[in-house]
């Protein structure tokens, strides 16, 4: 585990790996940044890398690759149909999940299409913990509708609960008898609720969901994209698990849910996706559509190099040194953040540090995109690229309005393995600097606004020249340092 104690009784968050091959990164100075975000239309998914110090936009394909998984790359068997590399992911996905069939996919959104297309009828209802943007889409997409019931500690920026991610069974009760069961398209649950903060979902909530579903017939869906950070919080926050070994949890999880899917691009620290059930008419209306909008059955999108590389990753799921990494990043990163009184999502989650936008700009209107202009802001002080996770991120109501999402965040990720705790210091000191100074930071408003999914593509401009009088500020208190 990378949590070590110290000598005066604290812990230090330390890495469990070493550096054999590195990547060059640039701090540009501040008037460039400045120059680089209002070039991107103050969307940080718009900047060229080249131009980011910290990459913290996300997780998705962008963790460290282990030695093992690039030397398992070698060995890829490059054919359309029948890859020895195929039968070798399939056969450690269905040993770890223990199902009987695997469908390969080139990403999670996929997976969502493929499920979504077998499973969404016009007018369903698909009832989850909590949505994330591409699932949402692919089942508004097939004419579905979404209801969320997250506990209600899921949606509390601060709270003690170890497991913000679990369902409200009482809620879910409720929605099953309001909706009526030939109306649920399925129960999901997402693994490390990923837009509330990277929150966990207990086993006793996962035992108490599939129990209902089961007794009335409906289909169970498991997003484990953010399953490693799950299983990590698994171990060291429920009792009854930490002795337990993660393949049992894993085994335990795979008997619970009709379906699994996942982004290889975070689970497995890889690239690609796959769907798996044991569940034999689903499974043949799935695999129809694989070649169709994926790639043949034995690659379904991904390259061969990917796969290899997947199925190893998945091995090291099961060892705590390796899936402790992130998590105990994140809790060193929020700690330190609380410290210097800027407002983070607690307990703290996988994933990353989720800073409280709606607090921290508590003088921003949601329609003025408070977490997309703290972003930006964090850019211009920092080079550091944040993503926005709130209104932003939403889906314009039918009649045009804004949907105020519940919450408002930035969040920070923490590719796994990627950043050194020197780093993450710096992010908390540029951030401390920026919440003294967070009564300088304005709003946004879009300048080209795409209708589906808008936060990837759209620009917006700054409401009032903010921009400009937070980088003079900066460049006088830091005394020309970057
Ligand atoms: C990233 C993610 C997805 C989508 O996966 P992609 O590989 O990016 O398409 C789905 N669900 C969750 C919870 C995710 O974090």
């Amino acid at each position: 585990m990378s949590n070590i104690k110290l000598r005066s009784g604290g812990t230090i968050p330390l890495e469990m790996h070493r550096a054999r091959m590195v990547q060059k990164i640039n701090l540009l100075p501040v008037n460039e940044r400045l120059e680089k975000i209002q070039e991107a239309g103050f969307n940080t998914f718009l900047l060229r890398n080249r131009d980011v110090f910290l990459d913290m936009l996300t997780d998705s394909g962008t963790n460290a690759l282990s030695d093992n998984q690039f030397a398992a790359m070698f060995q890829a068997d490059d054919s359309y149909a029948g890859s020895e590399t195929f039968f070798r992911l399939e056969k450690v996905l269905v040993d770890l999940f223990g199902k009987k069939h695997f469908l390969p996919a080139h990403q999670g959104r996929a997976c969502e299409h493929i499920i979504a297309r077998t499973l969404v009828k016009p007018g369903s209802v698909a009832i989850m913990n909590y949505h994330f943007t591409t699932t949402k889409a692919h089942i508004t997409l097939m004419g579905g509708g979404i209801e969320e019931i997250i506990s209600d500690e899921g949606l509390k920026v601060k709270s003690d609960a170890p497991f913000k991610g679990d369902i409200d069974i009482d809620k879910l009760n409720e929605a099953i008898k309001r909706i009526g069961t030939e109306n649920i398209s399925f129960v999901r649950i997402e693994a490390g609720t990923n837009l509330v903060g990277g929150q966990p979902v207990s086993m006793k909530n996962m035992r108490e969901v599939s129990a209902i579903c089961r007794a009335l017939g409906i289909k169970l869906v498991y997003d484990a994209s953010l399953l490693a950070d799950n299983l990590y919080f698994i171990k060291t926050r429920d009792e009854e698990f930490r002795d337990v070994d993660i393949q049992e949890i894993m085994l335990e999880i795979g008997r619970l849910m009709d379906i699994i899917y996942f982004s290889a691009r975070k689970l497995g620290s890889s690239r690609g996706g796959g769907i798996l059930t044991s569940d034999d008419e689903i499974f043949s209306q799935m695999r129809e559509l694989v070649p169709l909008f994926e790639g043949f059955l034995t690659y379904g999108g991904m390259s061969v190099r990917d796969m290899e590389a997947t199925a190893v990753g998945l091995i090291e799921t099961l060892d705590m040194g390796v899936i402790s990494q992130t998590p105990v990043f994140v809790e060193a990163l929020c700690n330190e953040m609380q410290a210097n009184g800027v407002p983070v999502v607690l307990p703290p989650g996988g994933l990353g540090c989720h800073v409280d936008a709606r607090e921290f700009c508590n003088h921003i209107p949601q329609e003025e995109y408070p977490a997309g202009a703290l972003a930006a802001a964090l850019f211009i002080v920092s080079g550091v690229r944040g993503m926005e996770r709130g209104t932003l991120s939403e889906q314009r109501n039918p009649d045009g309005s804004e949907r105020l999402a519940e919450m408002e965040l930035v969040r920070l990720a923490l590719p796994r393995r990627v950043y050194t705790l020197s780093q993450i210091k710096f992010v908390a000191d540029r951030f401390a600097w920026l919440f003294e100074n967070r009564h300088m930071i304005g709003g946004l408003r879009f300048t080209d606004e795409p209708k589906v999914l808008r936060f990837f593509i759209g620009q917006l401009e700054a409401i009032g020249d903010w921009p400009q009088a937070l980088a003079k500020k900066f460049a006088e208190d830091f005394g020309g340092s970057l």
